[in-house]
């Protein structure tokens, strides 16, 4: 059953646009961008009519997405400002701060290690292994 949009809703939603596809999950198709007020680390903020709260955790519940109240709401899309339901998912801290050490995780070795192991003789053969 559908029912019309609530004054908070239509204030919400005249406030996104749709955005790109995410490079990284091109299967998720495009996000939902919030055009209002972003704070600095890049999240939408969005007075629901009590307080003002991060969009997109407005947004996955005003989508049916449910989230206790000490879980995050983090993105698959690792888009901030996107507030798409199918681009979020409810989890705890704990799996944000994986969720960005895995996102920012250099790809090449650590330079303070290979350094270690250059003052402790390690030769190439050793190093092409890190
Ligand atoms: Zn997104």
């Amino acid at each position: 059953m559908s029912r019309p949009l609530t004054p908070v809703e239509v204030r919400f939603w005249e406030k996104v646009t749709i955005g790109d596809i995410p490079v990284q999950h091109p299967d998720l198709g495009p996000c939902w961008v919030w055009t209002g007020f972003i704070n600095p680390n890049g999240y939408g903020r969005f007075y629901d009519g009590r307080k003002v709260g991060n969009a997109h955790r407005i947004g996955f519940v005003l989508q049916g997405g449910t989230v206790a109240p000490k879980e995050k709401v983090l993105h698959r899309c690792n888009n901030p400002p996107c507030i798409r339901r199918l681009h979020l998912r409810a989890g705890t801290q704990f799996e944000n701060v994986q969720d960005r050490e895995a996102r920012f995780r250099p790809k090449a070795p650590d330079p303070v290690a290979v350094e270690r192991l250059f003052a402790l003789g390690a030769g190439e053969r050793v190093l092409r292994r890190l």
